[in-house]
């Protein structure tokens, strides 16, 4: 059975660096390329980052039952996003587990699925480095920046329902507790008796778990808002 890891985070905190950085450190991985009714962005190309589609040809998809899930994504105009089907069909094929970039509503909808995916929460340090980030990667208008943040807090609301919480501060860093929660998740599934070193590895990825994280989740929480941190 393949390992099905889904990844959400607040537009600019990092995500896709960290997702990068993952693919080059981590074999026996697949990208699920979603499905997406918003138009390409800058160098993006079709069957790359997405699959970029028409609103008929995405309710098309939905008919024909090709999702595994989807959504419309608020921050980003209401376009759709949705994860095919085929995508985990062929990982499990070929014996590769199989990384999803989704939303916070596509990761509830995977998780009543398949209730053993692992999912990861990435967090910024907290809102101004969110702001800085968004700014400095220079890629989205006021308007969308303004937008992303008001979105990011609505997001974070959701931490709670993730397995583990990334905070990327440090790149490198964040990026090796990314890889470790991946291979962690493989040991833990295996059979063989684990070495030092990948003993190691497992308490690194512990550290991440949410109930471990709740901590330090404080106070990036209320750096969004005062009232998001009084639950946790
Ligand atoms: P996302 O995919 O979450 O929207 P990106 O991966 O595009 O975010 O990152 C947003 C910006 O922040 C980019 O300019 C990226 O280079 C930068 N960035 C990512 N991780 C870090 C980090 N740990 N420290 C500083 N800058 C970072
Ligand atoms: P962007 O348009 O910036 O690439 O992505 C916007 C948001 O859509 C991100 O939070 C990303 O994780 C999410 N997203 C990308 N693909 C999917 C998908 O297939 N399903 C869902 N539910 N969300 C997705």
């Amino acid at each position: 059975m393949s390992i099905v890891y889904i990844v959400s985070a607040p537009s600019g905190s990092g995500k896709s660096t960290l997702v990068n950085e993952l693919f080059k450190m981590v074999q026996g991985l697949d990208f699920s390329v979603s499905y997406t009714t918003r138009a390409p962005r800058g160098s993006e190309q079709n069957g790359k980052e997405y699959f970029f589609v028409s609103e008929a040809q995405f309710k098309a998809m939905i008919e024909a039952d090709e999702f595994l899930e989807y959504a419309r994504v608020f921050g980003n105009d209401g376009d759709y996003y949705g994860t095919a089907k085929h995508f985990l069909r062929e990982s499990e094929q070929r014996g590769r587990d199989l990384l999803l970039d989704i939303d916070v509503q596509g990761a509830a909808q995977i998780k009543r699925k398949i209730p053993e995916a692992v999912s990861i929460f990435i967090l910024p340090p907290d809102r101004e480095k969110l702001e800085w980030r968004l700014r400095n990667r220079g890629l989205d208008s006021e308007q969308v920046i303004r937008r992303r943040l008001d979105t990011a807090r609505r997001e974070i609301e959701n931490y709670s329902k993730y397995d583990y919480i990334l905070v990327n501060n440090l790149l490198e860093q964040s990026a090796d507790q990314l890889r470790d929660i991946v291979v962690a998740e493989r040991l833990k599934r295996g059979r063989a008796e684990l070495s030092e070193e990948q003993q190691r590895l497992v308490q690194s990825a512990e550290t991440c778990q949410l109930q471990k994280a709740r901590e330090r989740v404080r106070p990036i929480l209320a750096s969004f808002d005062p009232q998001l941190a009084k639950g946790t």
